[in-house]
């Protein structure tokens, strides 16, 4: 013992010596981590080395850490240096048990001169740490939540001095950044576990229902089969009520099973690789030009764009060079998809994140090409519900859409492009279904809700009979709707509000015309911007503007500046990581401090509208130096354009959107630099109310009808009306039927919505005097809570007997 001792002495000595003076030496061994960390490749060796550098430098005997499950109720033990290795990943403790677990439990050091004698000792026979007495732990938290425990002890009982706590406290918080990484992969690996066993079940599934099938295995004829019936939950993607026998679909090769192989002939691998490129970029232009026949208004840049990635130098480059360091096409290209497809996947804002989706299309297109199969055309005998993993937009353009009722995707998002097209096809589509392979069979009889995101399997025939019932009044309710699509949203006295759509892509344009906006009231220029792996320049954006303008016929278009940030990144700014985000570097701030980009915006929106109606809209103003120096700005746009001597529309209305709290009070001082106003209450109600958009948890806490929204829309609009301009408002909440009568009463211009909103906004309006709106709104102002109006609004929609209408949307 006595002999350990000066040993551990010695080498504290070598440690001091190393690092010059005793007060050096925390700062020299914390410098050493953080270059161990810095460094670090494998986490689990990062820790090992961590641990090691302590209990080295601290002249401990051991030195281990322990980690939190994300449960927070088991400590298991990570990595040590001191105790027998063979320990690790297997001792384990609640959070009530042992020194360690008291760490977690104080939330604070726990320091003890002899463990062995506290009463919270918990022996572990596998680590051999019976011989160690003294014990120092200290928790590893982030953001005040505990992660794990530090761990030194020594073998001599002895006391730690302030010091080594100070130094062991400062190690565990730079340890955090790796647990926190080793907690992603962690969640990752599980991930991809959970994905791999649904694709292991999905195929087995498949398996078993082909043998059925070959077999003749079918049920004799009079057999009952009892078929599970379930209720399953999803997103509706696409409205409207499909139903039908369902039809599971899995792609007959996909990169995950591609293995990873050597060649030991790359030029032919690359030969291989040129003519599967070639063939796909074939397919793409047929692809289109298919498309264009079946649904003109979709945008074809989607397949432009895939076609454009399956050329893109960068990527052919990547695949190349594996195929040249010895790998056959097949694992190039599916290395190198999966590279891409991580980097997507890595991002946070929900539309790059979809962009995953068309680069594994892409992949599978090239792997189908590598291997030499024909596109395949698929047709259905009778009327089917579709059941896939994900779609992709090939799978779904090969399809015939007669016999194809509804689609049930497990994974998808309602902004992916099959989502798209399954909208612009008018198939009801549900995705994120997420265990519907588990309780799926071919053939079974499926009943998809587009509208709620409900999907329904071997229903009874009270659902089947109510479904009917709701699908033939829905089609009514359509029609019906359908009617009021060229009639104005005028109100029974007189009073016009006119009725616009929120527009992301040029395939938004055709559910516009559908629904009857009389124009685009906020089109989000980021949503284009964010599938581009640059800033689109000048003219790519002018070329874009100017589509969008055609496409509305001579009716206004507003187009917002750009809006990135927060949760909308995109890949070119994703290097910059922001503790508040929504309180960060986001939107017009963005803009304003990268003017030659934010200028050449300023140009395109300008040139745009010498070809129609243009109105240009910033978001995110917060004070009056904002819209002066985006004035500036403009003015030199102008001038650049004069100098050029390009058109551009001179006159061109400009506004601001109110979205912060601090433009609700300036709004009398605003509304003197701009012509209008457009209230964007998804991130207006955020900030007035504290409540996260995002954030499912204060979900219930997001309230549009809380009396300070209404309060402060009731002031942003009096300020517009006593200035003589005008205010519209292009947040979620302008879809909300229940406000419909406050916001018209408050006297809004234009409301701008999602466009399947449209007509039963316009329903709402037509239905109703504006002298009673004005009331309405009056009272709705006086109450003090949003049930409270929430309560009076449904009051007095059902006297209006129009309560009803809700019902479809809600
Ligand atoms: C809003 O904040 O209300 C708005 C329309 O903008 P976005 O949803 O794009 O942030
Ligand atoms: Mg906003």
């Amino acid at each position: 013992m006595e002999r350990v001792s000066e040993k551990k002495a010695a080498t504290a000595e070598t440690s001091v010596r190393r690092s010059g003076t005793r007060k050096g030496h925390g700062l020299a061994l914390l410098e050493d981590l953080g270059s161990v960390i810095g460094h670090s490749q494998d986490l689990r060796e990062t820790l090992e080395n961590v641990v090691k550098i302590v209990a080295e430098r601290m002249g401990t005997e051991v030195c281990s850490l322990y980690l939190l499950d994300p449960k927070g109720d088991r400590l298991t033990l990570w990595a040590t240096a001191g105790l027998t290795r063979a320990a690790v990943g297997k001792v384990a403790m609640g959070v009530d048990e042992g020194l360690t677990g008291l760490v977690i439990e104080k939330g604070e050091p726990v320091m003890v001169v002899d463990a062995l004698a506290h009463p919270r000792y918990k022996y572990f026979p596998e680590t051999g740490e019976e011989r160690y007495h003294s014990f120092l732990g200290v928790p590893i938290t982030e953001r005040r939540s505990p992660l794990g425990v530090l761990v030194v002890q020594t073998l001599r009982r002895r006391r730690f001095t302030p010091n080594e706590l100070r130094l062991l406290r400062a190690i565990a918080a730079q340890a955090r950044g790796v647990i926190l990484q080793a907690r992603l992969v962690e969640s990752l690996q599980s991930k991809e576990k959970e994905r791999q066993e649904y694709r292991t079940r999905m195929v087995d599934a498949i398996r078993r229902l082909h043998a059925y099938e070959r077999e003749g295995e079918r049920p004799k004829a009079g057999a009952k089969r009892r078929p599970g019936q379930y209720r399953l939950s999803g997103v509706g993607a696409s409205p409207g009520f499909g139903q039908g026998r369902a039809h599971l679909q899995y792609p007959d090769v996909t990169l995950d099973d591609v293995e990873d192989r050597d060649s030991d002939d790359p030029a032919l691998e690359r030969e291989r690789l040129r003519i599967a490129i070639e063939g796909s970029v074939v397919e793409m232009v047929r692809l289109k030009e298919k498309m264009h026949t079946l649904a003109p208004e979709i945008d074809g840049s989607i397949f432009d764009a895939q076609r454009m990635m399956i050329e893109d130098a960068s990527f052919v480059g990547k695949i190349e060079s594996r195929i040249a360091g010895g790998k056959t096409a097949e694992s190039a290209l599916k290395h190198v998809v999966d590279e891409y497809v991580n980097a997507f996947l890595a991002v946070s804002d929900g539309y790059l994140r979809e962009r995953a989706a068309d680069v594994r299309d892409i992949g599978q297109r090239l792997l189908r090409n590598l291997l030499g199969h024909e596109e395949r055309e698929r047709g259905f005998a009778a009327d089917v519900v579709l059941v896939a993993q994900d779609l992709t937009l090939s799978d779904l353009s090969v399809m015939e859409h007669k016999r194809l009722k509804a689609i049930v995707l497990v994974t998808g998002g309602v902004t992916s492009h099959a989502s798209i097209l399954a909208k612009s096809f008018e198939i009801p589509t549900v995705v994120g279904v997420g265990h519907v392979a588990e309780v799926l069979h071919e053939g079974d009889y499926v009943i998809v809700d587009g509208n709620s995101g409900v999907v329904y399997v071997n229903p009874g025939v009270d659902v089947i009979r109510e479904y009917q019932r709701l699908a033939k009044e829905y089609r009514a309710f359509n029609l019906q709707l359908e009617a009021l699509r060229d009639l104005p949203a005028e109100t029974t006295d007189g009073h016009r509000v006119n009725l616009y759509a929120n527009i992301g892509l040029i395939s938004d344009l055709q559910f516009a015309h559908e629904h009857g906006a009389e124009g685009v009231g906020l089109y989000r220029t980021e949503v284009p911007f964010l599938s581009y792996k640059d800033f689109p320049n000048e003219e790519e954006q002018l070329e874009l503007y100017r589509k969008v303008i055609a496409g509305m016929h001579g009716q206004p278009v507003t187009i917002r500046t750009l809006d990135l940030g927060a949760d909308k990144y995109a890949s070119y700014l994703t290097d910059y990581q922001e503790e508040n985000p929504f309180l960060g570097w986001r939107s017009i701030r963005i803009s304003l401090e990268m003017p030659a980009i934010f200028k050449a915006q300023l140009r395109a929106i300008l040139r745009a509208g010498a070809s129609g109606p243009v109105r240009i809209l910033f978001p995110m103003i917060s004070s009056l130096d904002e819209i002066r120096r985006i004035k500036e700005l403009l003015d030199e746009a102008r001038r650049e354009l004069d100098e050029l001597g390009e058109p551009y529309d001179r006159a061109m209305p400009i506004g601001i959107m109110i979205e912060v709290p601090a433009a609700v009070w300036l709004a009398p001082r605003l509304i003197e630099e701009v012509d209008f106003f457009s209230i964007g209450t998804n991130d207006l109600i955020q900030y007035l109310l504290a409540v996260d958009r995002n954030n499912s948890k204060v979900a219930p806490l997001y309230e549009p009808l809380h009396p300070a929204v209404l309060a402060a829309i009731a002031e942003v609009a009096q300020a517009a009306k006593d200035a003589g301009k005008w205010v519209g408002m292009c947040g979620e909440m302008a879809s909300d039927p229940l406000a419909t009568l406050p916001l018209i009463g408050m006297g809004l211009d234009d409301l701008s919505m999602g466009p399947f909103f449209i007509p039963v906004i316009k329903r709402f309006i037509r239905s109703v005097s504006f002298t009673l709106a004005e009331e309405v709104a009056r009272d709705a102002r006086s109450l003090g809570t949003a049930q409270e109006v929430k309560g009076y609004l449904f009051a007095r929609l059902k006297e209006l007997g129009v309560i009803e209408l809700m019902d479809m949307y809600h």
